[in-house]
């Protein structure tokens, strides 16, 4: 137990009631842990960012374990779509702010742990400062933006920073940590993919029992840099595909070119990661296009009632239009579109739809490039038609 990140110092004034003292007795009676890793445990300071799917384990098991100070970032509000994963928040959090469920629950596990809330988006303006008081950072967000920005500000802070990700079946997860000599999340990937290579798990999905696997691989790297066990997931990319049930193991090297954590470091504070990751310039470079034009689920419903000659094209995949669909829709799925147009006639007016209306925007554009003249994109697509014209319809 010599590799602690936790300074012997801290401990001195670290003490257990009789129930803590029960409540952990499974890992005293380790000679792994024994008393003094567990008042390791309660000196140190954890901060997840996220309290969604990866959040959600990770804070539970970390306050289960006896972990002292728990800081979590959330500024969103609980979901029906989130309660497949984010076993912070139940049904009844429908609504509330994550944060709130989170600490409810925490408490409720345990409540000798104090939790901090912070309630906001971790930016480059408030990272520093949030960081600042604590041992550890987790990542639990997985989007581009946050993950440099968090693997920047722990660099900068001499920080831990402990990378998950989920996408579909599969996820990763590693330690970072040049200030203990490991490579950063720069060093394995420099610069960020284009905006829209990588679809989200909101566009792509994912198994709802993923990030449980994931964040709790998260959570046991905390843990053993606490107590100081183990050998950590520095230098090493763990990587889990739930459909062959097997775990892969990359190993990342320190680059001495890389920006933050290399030699000659060019970046030396924190910059504006939405630019750095393209995200504004793809949105001007998508407004700079021809404007896609508009039908608002109100109109498409008064020319569904006046029996309008039109066409409702449904772009979405069959076992989305299984769920729920919109009377009257034909489905055509995106990436059947450039072979089935044929069963279009460009002299018809159509009606693109899909599940939000970003794909239909896609389809537009392909059928415009092809010559259709009389497009229109449904705002909203079918859950602004579940949500303001028919409350019927089921959102997923
Ligand atoms: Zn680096």
């Amino acid at each position: 137990m010599g590799n602690s990140i936790i300074d012997p110092s801290r401990l001195e004034k670290i003490e257990f009631s009789n129930d803590e003292i029960a409540r952990y007795s499974r890992h005293l009676i380790m000679p792994e842990v024994t008393l003094v890793g567990q008042k390791r445990l309660k000196a140190a300071s954890i901060l997840c960012i996220g309290t969604g799917g990866l959040g959600s384990p990770i804070a539970l098991y970390l306050a289960a374990a006896g972990i002292g100070r728990l800081g979590l970032v959330d500024g969103d509000v609980v979901d029906f779509s989130n309660l497949q994963r984010q076993i912070l928040h139940g049904t009844k959090d429908v609504g509330r702010k994550k944060l709130n469920s989170a600490r409810d629950r925490i408490r409720e596990v345990n409540p000798n742990v104090q939790v901090d809330l912070y309630d906001t988006f971790f930016t480059s303006e408030n990272a520093r400062e949030i960081v600042e008081p604590y041992d550890i950072v987790i990542d639990g967000t997985d989007n581009f933006p946050t993950r440099y920005l968090s693997n920047d500000v722990c660099v900068f802070t001499k920080k831990p920073n402990i990378y998950g990700s989920i996408f579909r079946f599969e996820g990763q997860c590693s330690v970072f940590a040049p200030n203990l000599g490991g490579p950063c999340y720069r060093c394995m990937f420099p610069e960020p993919p284009p905006p829209g290579m990588v679809p989200s798990c909101a566009e792509g999905g994912v198994l709802g029992v993923l990030p449980g696997i994931i964040g709790v691989m998260q959570a046991i790297e905390a843990i053993k840099l606490i107590i100081g066990i183990g050998d950590p997931l520095i230098g090493r990319l763990v990587s889990f595909d739930a459909l062959k049930l097997k775990f892969r193991e990359f190993k990342i090297r320190k680059d001495p070119k890389c920006p933050v954590c290399g030699e000659h470091p060019t970046i030396t504070e924190l910059i504006d990661y939405q630019q750095f990751c393209g995200i504004p310039q793809a949105a001007a470079a998508e407004a700079s296009e021809a404007p896609i034009p508009a039908i608002t689920v109100q109109e498409l419903k008064q020319k569904l009632d006046a029996k309008e000659k039109f066409e409702l094209i449904d772009v979405r995949e069959k076992f989305e239009w299984d769920i729920a669909r919109i009377p009257g829709a034909k489905l055509i799925p995106l990436g059947e579109l450039p072979s089935r147009m044929s069963e279009l006639d460009s002299a018809d007016e159509i009606v693109l739809q899909c599940k939000s209306g970003g794909r239909s925007a896609k389809a537009l554009k392909l059928l415009r490039e092809a010559g259709f003249g009389k497009l229109s994109n449904l705002t909203g697509g079918i859950e602004a038609w579940a949500d303001q014209i028919d409350s019927s319809v089921p959102k997923y």
